[in-house]
């Protein structure tokens, strides 16, 4: 059994010290905000402090350019969604690293994430208690049912998921509908995708015979799969594109895509990253430090610093 050691005084929750200033690491805290990815749930108004991401986070959430990187601080990819980071900054009392939303292994044109080794380890651990299935068994599955006859309406994140299964439907000659939201997000991604803005003349014309469109997956629900094929008389398959365990009660049909770790690629990452202490935060926190103690590591959910 070992024994929890004690954090260094550059740590408390949402915030590192820093020689030049305090980050707050996606919280309300600090003189810096370091926000990770686009995503919603890591979004943090800006105010007065000065912020740290990626330029394609910047300029999609805020519409401004990231402050220069500071001294002390490191980025690295995290192979979540594009544009995502992972932030380590080099303290008096060790080498800090948050991960944000990561995944390790590569897909599509989003390259896995780097593995920091350091001190402390904040960890995000959304799927711990879960095993994603081959991302390339998913992919195929995928690409046959939506080869089928039929029109498919699909759930995905607008940033990120939506590119993605662009990419997957073009690789066979789909070009899908999507909201101005999705279009907004394309715009600002280098890789070249064929999509149709819904709305639009041509988008109209398409939607005439068996079409693909993708949505963010609020805007979906049973209701509209039912109206949708009363208005065209016609069935209309909801598709999700999650590994959110839920889904199968939303959706006609669900492709286990996940953009973030599942808890082989978890450990993983805490292996390699061989740090002192391990701090979880995210979906099953407290599952991971568990399993992680389990393990032998020193590991507490990261909320447990909260005063
Ligand atoms: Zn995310
Ligand atoms: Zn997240």
């Amino acid at each position: 059994m070992q024994t929890l050691l004690t954090l260094p005084m550059t740590l408390g929750y949402g915030y590192a010290y820093s020689e030049e200033g305090v980050i707050g690491l996606e919280s309300g805290y600090g003189d810096y905000l370091f926000i990770s990815h686009a995503h919603s749930d890591h979004i943090r108004p800006i105010k007065k402090r000065k912020l740290l991401s990626s330029e394609f986070t910047a300029k999609l959430v805020y519409n401004i350019k990231p402050a220069k990187k500071l001294k002390n601080i490191e980025y690295h990819n995290a192979g979540h969604i594009p544009g995502s980071l992972q932030i380590s900054i080099d303290t008096d009392g060790g080498k800090i690293v948050y991960t944000g939303d990561i995944k390790l292994s590569s897909r599509g044109s989003i390259k896995g994430a780097d593995v920091v080794e350091c001190d402390y380890l904040i960890i995000e651990s959304t799927y711990a208690r879960m095993v994603h299935p081959s991302y390339d068994d998913v992919v195929h599955n995928f690409k046959k049912f939506m080869k089928k006859k039929g029109t498919k309406i699909i759930g995905a994140y607008p940033v990120g998921k939506a590119q993605e299964i662009i990419m997957l439907l073009n690789e066979q000659g789909t070009t899908p509908i999507v909201t101005e939201k999705i279009h907004e997000v394309n715009k600002l991604c280098s890789k070249k995708i064929d999509y149709v803005v819904a709305g639009t003349d041509y988008a109209n014309e398409i939607i005439r015979d068996d079409f693909v469109a993708i949505l963010p997956p609020s805007k979906i629900n049973r209701e509209l799969a039912v109206n949708m094929s009363v208005a065209f008389n016609k069935k209309i398959y909801t598709v999700g594109i999650t590994a959110q365990p839920w889904a199968v009660y939303k959706y006609d049909k669900v492709f286990p895509i996940s953009d973030h770790a599942d808890k082989n690629e978890l450990i993983e990452y805490v292996e390699r990253a061989n740090p002192k202490m391990i701090l979880t935060t995210h979906g099953d926190d407290i599952y991971f430090a568990n399993l992680l103690r389990k393990k032998g590591y020193n590991a507490i959910t990261y909320s447990k610093l909260k005063r």
